[in-house]
Formats: structure tokens, sequence, C-alpha cells
């Protein structure tokens, strides 16, 4: 749980929030595939921008934010209510390369529970339910969001990222769950996940279900 209306740094007028517009690649009602979420439904916005450019990275044309319309909070929160979620996961790109103040508090004064999912490379912001942290070593997360994590997700390629996702975990507070994702093009991946969770009983793994329902 986080909200960043507390350290009163972007608050804005609130009457004015509908009006503030994000750089939007896509935003649909689908089913939660990752993570502790796993299989709840939610409706996706997924911001443009990402200056991570991790190599692997699976939607790379959501990185450029002057590719995408700009769209307005009080459109994208009518169709997120219009859809009958009760969660919004908001995702990119990197979404707090956006202050996600206005569309958050708007969001939630709709009843939605709001997640998000970050690499945590930029500041921190917004009124949120649940932050899954999903570091990437390309542009490291500010030491300032490890305190709010809720969900760690790394993604494994190979044993490397195996200490990476280590360094992140003591980061965290207790409790966090703490989950490791075979990155889907790199089947070995699998292999090492399986092996190391059954030594390390503290991590469990998530894995990208909508891919096998064929959803997106
Ligand atoms: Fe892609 Fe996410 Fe990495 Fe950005 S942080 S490059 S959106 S995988």
């Amino acid at each position: 749980m986080f909200n960043s209306s507390e350290l009163q740094h972007n608050v804005l007028d609130a009457n004015t929030f509908g009006e503030v517009e994000y750089p939007l690649m896509e935003d649909f009602y689908t089913i939660q595939g990752e993570g502790a979420h796993t299989g709840k439904a939610a409706y996706f916005i997924r911001t443009a921008g990402c200056d991570v450019n991790c190599w692997w990275c699976d939607v790379k044309e959501s990185w450029d934010e002057e590719e995408h319309p700009k769209v307005k909070v009080d459109e994208i929160v009518a169709r997120a209510k219009e859809s009958g979620a009760q969660i919004a996961v908001i995702t990119g790109g990197e979404p707090l390369l956006h202050d996600l103040y206005p569309l958050t508090h708007r969001l939630k004064e709709e009843g939605l529970r709001v997640h998000i999912e970050t690499s945590g490379s930029s500041k921190l912001s917004g009124n949120l339910d649940w932050i899954t942290l999903s570091p990437k070593r390309f542009k490291e997360p500010l030491d300032e969001i490890f305190p709010h994590v809720d969900e760690l997700k790394i993604v494994v390629l190979k044993k490397k990222d195996l200490e990476w996702a280590e360094e992140n975990a003591a980061k965290c507070p207790e409790g966090t769950k703490l989950l490791l994702q075979p990155e889907w093009d790199t089947p070995s991946s699998m292999d090492l996940i399986v092996e190391y969770v059954k030594k390390n009983p503290e991590w469990g793994i998530s894995l990208q279900t909508h891919k096998f329902l064929g959803v997106r």
C-alpha cells in the first residue's frame, strides 16, 4: 500500500485529475496471468514510455511514448469502470515515468483496487494497493521503492539472475511475496528455477499463464 499524496509532492487540484493525460499504448479487460494475483480478472492499463531497454522485452512497441496517443484520465477510468473490473493493473512500458497520482486517485474513487507492475527505476507515485517490483539490471530500482513492495518478481534467463533475485529480496520488507519467472523464450530457465525453488522454498514460481490461456 502506498499513497504519494501523503508526501505532498504531487497533489494537483483533485477537480482537474480527470483532464490529466497519459500516453497510452493500450487498455483492456483480461485475466491477470502472472504473479500473486494470477487468475483474477483485471483491467490492464499499459502506459507508453520506457527507458529501461531490456533486450528481451516483449512489448518494445511501448518504449516510445510519442508513438502513442495521450488519453485523458476520465476516458481511461470510464472504460475501466464500464468493463466491470474490480482491479486495475497499471503496467508499461515503465509506468513510473509518469506521475500516477491523478489516474490512481480517480480509479480508487470509482471503487477499483489499483495494482502496479514496475521496474522501480523511476520515482514512486500514485495511490496503490499492490506493488509488484520486477527489477531490471539494465536500470536498477531506486532504493525508495523497496519499503513499499508487496511482491518481487524476477525474470530469470540464467544463473546470474538468481543472484540478482537474492540481492533484491534482501532489500524487501519481511512477508514480501518472492517469485521467479522464466523468460518465455528461454526454456532452460524453467529447469533452473525449479531446482532453485526446491532448495530455496521461500521463493515461488510465476508463470505467464495468460500465454497458455491465449489471452493477452
Ligand atoms: Fe520492456 Fe518492462 Fe524492460 Fe521496459 S522494463 S524494457 S517494458 S521488460
